[in-house]
């Protein structure tokens, strides 16, 4: 166990740290309240390699190791859970699931532009009936000559507008229930595909979130990724990957909490002395700072296990359930140390608030990591050898 960061982890952390602080930092109330997802950002965020961090050199990334993915997710939520949720989707679910299950012309075609940050990549799981119960989805792939015929539609997709590429899951065979679900790489500029972004959102407001519709797009065969049926375990293999991103993003926004309600501490003042001196306003900052600490050890303990390619869906769960839920809390005392001036966007701690509701529930609940970690406990949950693992770190190139 090595709990220091490496030079070249060090000097990410600070170039991230500096991109928040004067890329996003400055617009992001702005932003937020004018629901507009800043892509000149993203395309900042490309050009500085973050998009590709742990992918390796020979598919065009930095072939830096899994935690630092975590590092860039954890400086990016600093500034706002918008951009983190972008590197979530497009490399934790989508160019990581590449370099997991794809074949070499996939990686060619699809993961090489992804890493580079030429193009972007999404994950289109969620249905309008089928969220936690994947297994209801009803979108179709039917096979027709050298193609399949997709049709259905997708909900609550992370960069529904923005993205060029989308892995899609679909039933091939509904009589296998989920194992007849297969995962295909769809493009955007196939004929019949759409998207819609959706407004009133609670948080991530400066985020792109919407709907997909495929009305008899046909692609290709060579873009089903893996074997047909093998859809419902690629999709869970991803979502280690996916709930890996959003924990680390959490310890980002516990630090966010942290940063304003320290300064608000140190302003405010009752009863003839900052509020950082009484009892229970320390209580809230300690209780952040545990937050923080406890999971950031539980992130890197999942990125450790994946750096030594080892099966991490337990320590993943755990990590993304518990650095959520401390990050919601992180954020509702932040407003509450703010007292009424928390409650208005003058400062930015209900953002944060509003913005740490989504990862509660996005790639999986609370409530189904909750079950996850009582049926592991249990034994009435164990986890079987996938056919394919991340590649261990460092890298073979
Ligand atoms: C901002 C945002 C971005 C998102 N981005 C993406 C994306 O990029 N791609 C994608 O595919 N999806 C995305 N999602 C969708 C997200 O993954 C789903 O919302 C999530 O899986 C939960 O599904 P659901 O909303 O249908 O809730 P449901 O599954 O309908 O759950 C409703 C409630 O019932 C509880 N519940 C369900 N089953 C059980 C059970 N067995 N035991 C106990 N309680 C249970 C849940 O915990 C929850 O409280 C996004 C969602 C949001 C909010």
């Amino acid at each position: 166990m090595n709990f220091e960061l490496s030079e070249e982890q060090q000097m990410l952390r600070k170039t991230v740290r500096d991109f928040v602080d004067h890329e996003i930092m400055p617009h992001i109330g702005e932003w937020d309240a004018k629901g507009h997802f800043d892509t000149d950002t993203l395309k900042k965020i490309s050009k500085l390699g973050l998009m590709g961090v742990c992918i390796p050199f020979k598919y065009g990334g930095s072939g830096m190791d899994y935690n630092s993915l975590a590092i860039v997710c954890e400086e990016l939520e600093r500034g706002d859970t918008a951009f983190r949720t972008a590197v979530s989707v497009h490399t934790g679910l989508n160019s990581m699931t590449l370099l997991q299950w794809g074949n070499e012309d996939q990686k060619a075609k699809y993961l090489v532009p992804q890493a580079k940050g030429e193009k972007v990549g999404a994950f289109g799981l969620t249905e309008p009936g089928a969220g936690s119960d994947v297994a209801s989805l009803q979108s179709t792939a039917k096979r027709d000559g050298d193609d399949y015929i997709l049709n259905g539609q997708k909900t609550w997709i992370s960069l529904c507008d923005t993205a060029d590429h989308f892995l899609v899951f679909a039933y091939t065979d509904k009589e296998k229930s989920h194992h007849g679900i297969s995962c295909f790489i769809v493009e955007r500029t196939m004929t019949g595909f759409s998207s819609k972004a959706t407004k009133g959102k609670l948080g991530i407001r400066a985020g792109n979130t919407g709907e997909l519709f495929f009305d008899d797009v046909r692609v290709p065969k060579e873009n089903l990724l893996g074997k047909e049926g093998d859809g419902f375990k690629i999709a869970m293999a991803a979502l280690d990957n996916g709930r890996f991103t959003v924990a680390a993003g959490a310890c980002g926004q516990i630090m966010a909490c942290l940063e304003a309600s320290v300064e608000y501490c140190h302003e405010r003042k009752t009863f003839g002395k900052e509020i950082g001196k009484h009892q229970l306003v320390k209580q809230m900052i300690a209780n952040m700072e545990a937050g923080l600490q406890m999971s950031r050890l539980l992130v890197w303990k999942a990125g450790e296990l994946k750096n030594k390619g080892k099966r991490n869906t337990r320590e993943t769960s755990l990590a993304k359930w518990q650095a959520c839920d401390f990050a919601n809390k992180a954020a509702d005392d932040a407003v509450q140390i703010h007292g009424a001036y928390g409650y208005s966007n003058e400062y930015p701690v209900e953002r944060y608030l509003r913005n740490s509701k989504a990862p509660v529930i996005y790639e999986g609940t609370r409530e189904i990591h909750t079950i996850m970690q009582a049926d592991y406990v249990l034994g009435y949950r164990k986890d079987k050898s996938l056919d394919q693992m991340l590649p261990e770190w460092p890298f073979e190139d």
